[in-house]
């Protein structure tokens, strides 16, 4: 069953020159919608089309899927996705903006508050100083914030070499984050310990 789209006006202000493009506005659309990058089922605020038949959908959530992307491909829609994790913050604001009637039983909702998710870089990366040699090999490291093993790396310049880690995705044994600093100031501690700065004795 459709549901009635917003209508897709996301102008900012007064333009004066340029030809704005022609658009359709899409009305009405299946339920959900993701592209196949996404981890989880959004709900579609508003849509339009192109001249060249192209289907953008902008999420109630910010973010949108469109068919001119063709790195993360063409939105899929679907009205019912059984198990899958669907967007907190996409449901929440369709439902309250009241686009169609609060469903019998919900999806099951997903939000990853933003200090929860793990950096896509190690903070062991680089001349962190989180990380120790591995005696008897020639140039890996083990990085203490993660737990793997990774290559070294001069950084800094010819004048001031500093030895570090490669920059790597964080390992699964990633450090528990500090309730308040995640893992943005994390330090050397006791031995091979790594803490946040805050825990550090000054
Ligand atoms: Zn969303
Ligand atoms: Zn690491
Ligand atoms: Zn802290």
């Amino acid at each position: 069953m459709p549901v009635a789209l917003l209508p897709p006006i996301t102008s900012s202000g007064l333009q004066r020159w340029g030809t704005p493009q022609k658009r359709t506005p899409i009305t009405e659309a299946e339920r959900y919608a993701r592209c196949r990058g996404m981890s989880r089922w959004h709900r579609i605020r508003s849509g339009y089309q192109r001249e060249d038949g192209s289907r953008t959908f902008n999420l109630w959530c910010g973010t949108f899927v469109s068919d001119g992307n063709v790195k993360a491909g063409p939105p899929l829609l679907a009205d019912e996705i059984g198990t899958d994790d669907v967007c907190a913050v996409c449901v929440g604001k369709a439902l309250g903006a009241g686009q169609d009637e609060i469903p019998a039983g919900m999806p099951k909702l997903r939000f990853d508050p933003r200090w929860l998710s793990p950096p896509s870089v190690c903070p062991g990366s680089g001349d962190s100083g989180l990380w120790v040699d591995v005696p008897n090999s020639r140039n890996v490291v083990r990085c203490l914030a993660c737990g793997d093993l990774v290559s070294g790396r001069a950084s800094g310049g010819a004048y001031n070499p500093r030895w570090g880690a490669v920059r790597h995705a964080p390992g699964v044994g990633l450090v528990e984050p500090c309730p308040f600093h995640a893992w943005q100031h994390l330090r050397r501690g006791e031995g091979e310990q790594v803490v946040c700065g805050c825990e550090v004795q000054r």
